[in-house]
């Protein structure tokens, strides 16, 4: 080995959620062995830190692998082994043992109980001290060479560094080249686009409704298969909220296809059918008969958002619902099930994205996370196609690659105690 090249059992590369992660489990089971993280920035678990706006939502309480798997457009299937060895159970276990707590949100987001992420950081931190694993920042990895049964890791011309054993941690990009050595390694990637965002929607009247939500509402995305349901928020720019965010997610691909330039359908009132909504129409027609539409909103839908379609449908704020003829309750039930927004554009939800795509995972051995190509170079994190909706899903996707990678990497597999 060249002189200018310092060696360790297990490199890791990347100092994010997956990378601390791997690189804390190695060390931890493994004391024998010499585990170094490479971080080519000056701060690790910056994602982390300002994760969950502040508060980091570590986990989701989804206990059941089938569900759980559910909540990733990419990776879903390939995740339901992997959470079948570390899932949200250990997790939460996981962090308890180092004297961190989780509580659970109405929605089933978790957030460790001093609502900070610095608490995340520390234990890692912690961890990681106590387990003698090396932090060396400012190492952007440009090149990797497998000579023998060894990692040869190139900083730059003169800095390299050598591993037995290589976990790839280095998160997701947005640039397709970010990933070029891992081409060089004979993997192939899927190309990155970004996943979670809120919809642009230029120009249209109901931005003037910022602000306004609906707890549960339905969009779909024409000529697509993409339908998603959630609460809804209307925003000075478009539309966000978690059903937006849902159809970011899983339309990632199809959206970015269409250059962010497609219609949303929104159903105002979750999945009620026209037909149902037309006849309760014409049932309000008879109850509410001399009274003003405009004050009687038989859907209970926040009262801006009632007057904006009516006056969207041309039906005056004077009309009593006497005064309304079949067709204009027909076409009322339409919008209220079929509303049509051009959307263009997209904006980042509160700077939380992924990025779908990344490494194929057919090429990941799911029990170890190693690469199917080369052995002994494994990988966690969203490196790979893996993605998740929000709610805590990422950071276990990282979490459970995390562990199997390094477990996998000093060729261990998991003990319930071991979380210990
Ligand atoms: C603002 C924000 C908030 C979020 N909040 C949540 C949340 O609350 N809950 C949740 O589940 N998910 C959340 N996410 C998503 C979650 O943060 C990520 O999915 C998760 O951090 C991925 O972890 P990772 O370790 O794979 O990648 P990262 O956290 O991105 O870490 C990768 C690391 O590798 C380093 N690196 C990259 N290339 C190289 C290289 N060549 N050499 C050396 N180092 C390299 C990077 O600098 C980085 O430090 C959030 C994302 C963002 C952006």
């Amino acid at each position: 080995m060249a002189e200018n090249t310092t060696f360790f059992d297990i490199i890791i590369i990347g100092g994010g959620a997956a990378g601390f992660f791997s690189a804390v489990n190695a060390a931890r089971l493994s004391t024998m062995k010499k585990v170094a993280i490479l971080e080519k920035t000056t701060k690790v678990l910056a994602k982390v830190s300002v994760s969950g706006g502040g508060r980091c939502n570590v986990t989701h309480a989804c206990f059941e692998n089938r569900d759980l798997v559910k909540f990733y457009p990419r990776g879903g299937k390939e995740l339901r082994g992997a959470f079948s060895r570390f899932s949200v159970d250990q997790t939460i276990e996981w962090f308890r043992a180092r004297g961190v707590e989780l509580k659970t949100e109405s929605d089933g987001r978790m957030f460790p109980i001093s609502d900070r992420s610095e608490t995340i950081v520390n234990c890692l931190l912690s961890e990681a001290n106590k387990y003698n694993v090396e932090i060396l920042l400012q190492k952007e990895l440009q090149k990797i060479e497998k000579i023998d049964d060894k990692f040869i890791l190139s900083i730059n011309e003169t800095e390299k560094f050598a591993c037995n054993k290589l976990i790839i941690a280095a998160g997701g990009n947005s640039k397709s080249s970010a990933y070029d050595f891992l081409l060089k390694m004979g993997h192939n990637i899927i190309p990155p686009v970004p996943s979670l965002f809120t919809f642009n929607i230029p120009g249209n009247p109901i931005t003037e409704l910022m602000g306004v939500s609906v707890e549960k509402a339905t969009v779909k995305i024409e000529e697509t298969t993409i339908e998603t349901e959630g609460p809804l928020l209307i925003t000075h720019w478009g539309m966000s909220g978690p059903a937006i965010l849902k159809s970011s997610a899983w339309g990632a691909r199809a959206l970015a296809e269409r250059n962010y330039d497609f219609f949303a359908l929104i159903n105002w009132l979750h999945n009620r059918r026209e037909d149902d909504v037309f006849e309760e129409l014409k049932s309000s027609k008879t109850i509410y008969n001399a009274q003003l539409i405009v004050n009687v909103n038989p859907f209970h839908l926040v009262k801006r958002l009632w007057q904006f379609l009516l006056f969207k449908n041309g039906l005056d704020n004077e009309l009593r619902w006497a005064d309304l003829s079949n067709k204009q309750l027909r076409n009322m039930a339409h919008l209220l099930v079929f509303d049509r927004y051009h959307v263009i554009g997209k904006t980042t939800f509160k700077e939380e994205f992924v990025t779908c795509g990344g490494v194929t995972l057919n090429e990941i051995d799911f029990k170890t996370m190693e690469s199917r190509k080369v052995k002994g170079l494994h990988f966690a994190g969203e490196i790979l196609d893996i993605d998740g909706v929000t709610g805590g899903f990422n950071f276990q996707a990282a979490w459970t690659t995390g562990w199997l990678a390094a477990c996998g990497s000093i060729e261990s597999t998991l003990k319930m105690e071991e979380l210990k």
